[in-house]
């Protein structure tokens, strides 16, 4: 997966490096003295992910946890997201990681310890706040790899006012499907159309094996929740995504989902650029868009609303209560 390995000098010993590079078959590695003074320091195309990705083991410096933009998460509550990681192995058209870092490298952080450190801190100061994590990343795509989640079962399983939520597309569950389901662990999947996803969601798992990575996790008992975000206009809308969440409900225990967010696609013009470039055939741009409210590229107001209300109904008549599902980012 990765042509090298490019490990930080002061993280060589770290247990979690060790494991990391245990578990990567081969690595090619390259000792050097902190990531920062490659990793997007000359600009790499993002295409380049194909055949030419490099993989940084480094110590996050700075800030561990950032609070998340509005519109974020579930109304009324404190939403923080931790990083983790940089960058992704998947390679979604619409992912605004390719306008927002100048190389597809990847890095992983390994001070998880200090991650939690500072979640302790800040989780000290709310009665309820949530931590999310792959902002940057998914949440599990490598997890087989990096098999981080002991110390946060442990740190979620004191601290209840606290939640997690492990974002992803992946079906990599293995690692977590062996831990306690925790009433304060959320793994959440982005979900969109059969349609949609075989088009859109290039190299992540089809919307069928993340339909069963979910029953798996129901069954065990596991807190999920669902994101259909981006939703991208396609013929069909409102019959495709009521064979999505039929399918669903048909496979997972309504009672573990704690939310459905709604999102329409949206880009900044930096990364609707790079979609451009790295897609220019893509029935994405088949819009039309207009710049909104807050500068970024979306359809127009009437047909995100029509798009939104159309899969709220949706999820309405398919018996889910008004209370679980909120609009990302609108
Ligand atoms: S899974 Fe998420 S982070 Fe990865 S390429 Fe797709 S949108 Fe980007």
């Amino acid at each position: 997966m990765f042509q090298k390995i490019l490990v930080e000098k002061n993280i060589l010993h770290h247990p979690n490096t060790k494991k990391i590079l245990n578990n990567l078959k081969d690595p090619h590695i390259e000792i050097i003295e902190s990531y920062e003074d490659y990793w997007g320091k000359v600009k790499k195309p993002y295409l380049q992910k194909r055949d030419n990705l490099f993989l940084f083991l480094a110590k996050k410096k700075g800030q561990l946890i950032k609070k998340t933009p509005d519109a974020y998460g579930t109304d009324g509550d404190n939403h923080f997201y931790f990083i983790h990681a940089y960058n992704c192995i998947y390679e979604c058209e619409y992912c605004y990681l390719q306008g927002y870092f100048h190389t597809p490298d990847l890095v992983l952080f390994v001070n998880h310890d200090e991650i939690i450190n500072e979640m302790a801190r800040i989780s000290k100061n709310y009665p309820s706040v949530w931590f999310h994590a792959g902002e940057f990343s998914d949440s599990l795509a490598l997890s087989h790899i990096t098999d981080e989640f002991d110390i946060y079962w442990d740190f979620f399983k004191k601290n209840k006012n606290a939640k997690l939520e492990l974002r992803t597309k992946s079906v990599n569950i293995k690692n977590i499907m062996n831990k306690e389901p925790l009433e304060n662990i959320i793994t959440t999947f982005s979900l969109s159309s059969s349609q949609s996803s075989k088009e859109h969601d290039l190299k992540t798992p089809s919307t069928n094996a993340r339909l069963k990575a979910l029953k798996k996790l129901s069954d065990k008992g596991f807190q999920l929740g669902i994101h259909f975000d981006p939703i991208i206009y396609q013929e069909n809308l409102e019959k495709n995504y009521d064979k999505l969440i039929s399918d669903l409900l048909e496979k997972v225990n309504i009672d573990l989902i704690n939310y459905f967010s709604i999102g329409v696609v949206r880009f900044t013009e930096n990364v609707y650029k790079e979609v451009k470039k790295n897609y220019p055939s893509s029935k994405i741009h088949l819009g039309p868009y207009t710049k909104s409210f807050d500068e970024k590229i979306r359809y127009s107001r009437p047909t995100r609303e029509w798009m939104l209300s159309k899969i709220k109904d949706l999820l309405i008549k398919n018996g889910i209560e008004n209370k679980k599902i909120y609009l990302c980012m609108e």
